[in-house]
């Protein structure tokens, strides 16, 4: 069975882990501690028994799942694996110092990639043993739920690495589409502008959190507004995908909402620590500013 390793188990280190471990994966997890690690796999062991009693797992029990996610310390065990998929903190220094000490571990065939929403590919692979097997693989959250995958191949990236990744994408059901090295690739690069501009028209007081979305929700047929997306995403990472795009492009367009560094600032980041735009503890939206 195909050994592959996640490193960083928040959101969507914990989602990629799920999915691939649905799909027959063996998956090892690590974070900066192996509690964290832990932590993130009895939340995937919750959300797979709620998909169990809801009918929703195909012919693979819970324990099977379970039993093919092994949390560890370190990255030694990453020796095995064929793929590893670094999903840390959407911060370039973070990235560049997990790369520099799990690449040389990696076997000679071994693919590295990273989630990364918006930083270079081609400056990160740099940063790897081999820049012609390092590539972004770009998944949406909830990664068991959402079909698309983003492939971004960086100048240095072998097709061999571009097409060993599409199949891994479609084992896992998702759809891939390759975007270019670019600012914040396809999805990113539309989408962030419009939740910054959504803070912007917070920020202004133009109107209130809930108002804004619902503009969206049914002015524009979005499922979801911009500030609960943002929400859901991390405000953490907007922000950060904000600053790339903007130090990456140079234009003034791409500058982060005032509010949302605020919010960032007093450590709102979403829902992921039950407040951002809105509140999660009571599900009250906050007050408009
Ligand atoms: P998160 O805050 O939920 O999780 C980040 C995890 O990285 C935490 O568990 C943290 O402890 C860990 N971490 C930090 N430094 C580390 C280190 N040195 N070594 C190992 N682990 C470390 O963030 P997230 O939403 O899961 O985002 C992770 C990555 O995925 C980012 O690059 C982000 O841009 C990208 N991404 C996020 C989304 C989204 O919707 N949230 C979507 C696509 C891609």
């Amino acid at each position: 069975m195909q050994v592959i390793g996640v490193i960083g188990a928040g959101q969507m280190g914990a989602g990629i882990t799920q999915a691939a471990a649905q799909h027959g994966y063996c998956v090892l997890l690590s974070d900066l501690d192996i509690e964290r690690a832990e932590a993130a796999k009895a939340t995937i062991s919750a959300d797979l028994r709620r998909l169990d009693e809801r009918g929703k797992l195909e012919d693979v029990s819970v324990q099977d799942i379970e039993g093919r996610i092994t949390p560890v310390a370190g990255y030694d065990a990453f020796r095995e694996a064929s793929l590893v998929i670094e999903a840390a903190t959407e911060r370039e220094a973070i990235k560049v110092s997990i790369f520099r000490q799990v690449a040389p571990l990696l076997s000679d065939l071994a693919i590295l990639a990273s989630n990364t929403s918006s930083i270079p590919i081609t400056r990160l692979a740099a940063h790897s043993s081999d820049p012609s097997r390092f590539i972004g693989l770009h998944f949406f959250n909830p990664v068991p739920v959402m079909g698309l995958v983003e492939i971004i191949p960086g100048m240095t990236t072998s097709e061999g690495t571009v097409e060993s990744v599409v199949r891994f994408a479609k084992t896992l059901r998702k759809q891939p589409i390759l975007s270019q090295d670019e600012p914040g690739f396809i999805v990113n690069r539309i989408l962030l502008p419009m939740i910054n501009e959504a803070a912007f028209v917070l920020g202004q007081g133009t109107a209130s959190t809930p108002d804004i979305d619902k503009a969206c929700v049914l002015g524009l047929n979005h499922p979801m507004g911009p500030l609960r997306l943002a929400d859901f995403i991390g405000l953490d990472t907007c922000l950060e995908i904000m600053r790339v795009l903007q130090e990456a492009t140079g234009d003034p367009k791409y500058r982060p909402a005032p509010i949302l560094i605020k919010f960032v600032g007093a450590g709102w980041l979403g829902q992921k620590v039950g407040r951002g735009f809105y509140d999660y503890s009571g599900s009250v939206p906050t007050r408009s500013i």
